[in-house]
């Protein structure tokens, strides 16, 4: 099939590169010009694992390429994906700018009978929004699909090449059948094709993100009271998690999700809630509890150094400034959160992330300092803070830790380690819903 994908961000770039991977010509387009030259020239613009070898051997054999002209390149395509961002507006709901703009274009210049799927994540009713839109202009065989993406940042080519499920929204049998062929190669293992209607396709993106968001949640409020009533969550987490209703998945406790989906559907969601008189009551607490989750860490914090006054002129490591590992994206990343607390309270930063130094650069600039490698950030600070959980920091070199702060505690935001060892070992040691481990019992 000719397919054209609107946007070359995390889902575009990854859909594109998994289409042209199983035999289809696709042509990836983008309106940031500075990004399609990057991407004509074979650099690739985020890090996500193995993209960049999936992308360059499908341009090298001809069957992906890139435009920053959509009128032209939608010309020849059976269906246009639409995978532009769909952010927070100040009221919560989804800014709905970028995707209806991508629409006009398409009708502008693509032929009567395509197809226009919309990958990014939109409000229930977007899919007949966009087709009344094409309506007004004319446009009356272009068909709109919803057809929401799944996939995890750090896992995307994996979860693009072999999902759990397809969701597609289309009351046209023919149109399906066009879908269920296109996604054959990637359901062979025999995962699920659901033809749902526009709706209830829509409904299911926020509601599958809304879930998942609602488990941490859950998880981070249990670890608070377990802070407080000196039960450990880590144990509390495989207890429950080992009965098969509940499952082990996204029952981590941590310093609060972030990153470009949860946060802005579960908003999104709620304000779909209170638009249609519901209170959304569920969806608000999901929110509440994790910015409780954030504060909840940096009153660690200000307790340790008996103060946020006290905090003035120190200096903290952060490892960790991705929302989570194996991706550069620090969209509502808690370690953001952190660092401006930090800064807030008049300490030295020095930060140190595998992959997500220059995003953090781009807003900061020179107001924290940037580690060329993990142990550079350590020199000199009061204290670490781990916030995200890149593997690497999961086995450190604890003594060189000990050597380089000035008094050896570590503020751990995703539990990596474990706190009788850090007790032997000799560390002030506060995690997330466990017992801190303190040197001096008085601190
Ligand atoms: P992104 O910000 O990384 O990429 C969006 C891209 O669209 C940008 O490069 C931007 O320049 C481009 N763009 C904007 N308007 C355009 C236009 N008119 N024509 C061409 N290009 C245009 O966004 P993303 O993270 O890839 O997310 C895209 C959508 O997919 C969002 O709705 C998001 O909620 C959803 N989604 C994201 C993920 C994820 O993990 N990132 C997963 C599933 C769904």
């Amino acid at each position: 099939m000719n397919i054209a994908v609107i946007g070359t961000g995390y889902v575009g770039l990854v859909t594109g590169a998994c289409f042209a991977e199983t035999g289809n010509k696709v042509i990836c387009i983008d309106v940031d010009e500075e990004k399609v030259d990057r991407l004509r020239k074979g650099d690739i613009p985020f890090y996500e694992p193995g993209l960049p070898e999936i992308v360059n051997r499908n341009v090298t054999e001809g069957r992906m390429s890139f435009s920053t002209n959509t009128g032209e390149a939608v010309s020849k395509a059976q269906i246009c994906f639409i995978c532009v961002g769909t952010p927070s507006e100040n009221d919560g709901s989804a800014d709905l700018s970028y995707v209806l703009k991508a629409a006009e274009e398409i009708a502008k210049g693509a032929h009567e009978a395509t197809i226009i799927a919309l990958k990014s994540t939109v409000p229930v009713g977007t899919a007949d929004q966009v087709l009344e839109l094409l309506r007004s202009k004319g446009k009356n065989n272009i068909a709109v699909v919803s057809n929401p993406e799944f996939l995890r940042e750090g896992t995307a080519l994996q979860d693009c090449l072999q999902p759990d499920r397809i969701v597609v929204g289309t009351d046209d049998e023919t149109i399906a059948e066009i879908f269920r062929e296109l996604y054959h190669p990637f359901v062979r293992t025999g995962k699920p094709i659901f033809i749902l209607d526009h709706r209830s396709a829509e409904m299911a993106k926020y509601a599958a993100n809304a879930l998942l968001a609602m488990r941490i949640s859950f998880v981070n409020e249990i670890s608070m009271l377990c802070e407080k009533v000196g039960a450990d969550i880590a144990k509390v987490r495989v207890a429950i998690g080992a009965d098969q209703r509940i499952g082990m998945q996204y029952l981590f406790p941590s310093i609060g999700f972030g990153g470009s989906c949860f946060p802005k559907d579960v908003r999104a969601l709620e304000s779909l809630a209170r638009k249609n008189g519901e209170n959304g009551s569920l969806l608000s607490a999901i929110l509440e509890v994790n910015e409780a989750q954030k504060k909840n860490f940096m009153r660690k914090i200000f307790h340790h150094f008996k103060g946020k006054s006290e905090l003035q002129g120190k200096r903290m490591a952060i490892w960790g400034l991705s929302f989570k590992a194996k991706t550069d994206d620090i969209r509502e990343s808690p370690a953001l959160f952190v660092i401006d607390e930090l800064l807030g309270a008049g300490m030295n930063i020095s930060v140190y992330d595998p992959s997500a130094m220059q995003n953090v650069e781009a807003i900061y600039k020179n107001r924290v300092s940037y580690a060329k490698f993990s142990y550079a950030a350590l020199d000199g600070a009061d204290a670490l803070c781990v916030l995200t959980e890149w593997n690497q920091f999961r086995h450190p070199d604890f003594l060189q830790i000990k050597e380089l702060l000035q008094t050896p505690t570590i503020f751990d935001g995703r539990n990596l380690y474990d706190p009788e060892a850090m007790k032997k070992l000799g560390f002030n040691y506060y995690s997330v819903g466990r017992s801190p481990v303190l040197l001096n019992k008085n601190t």
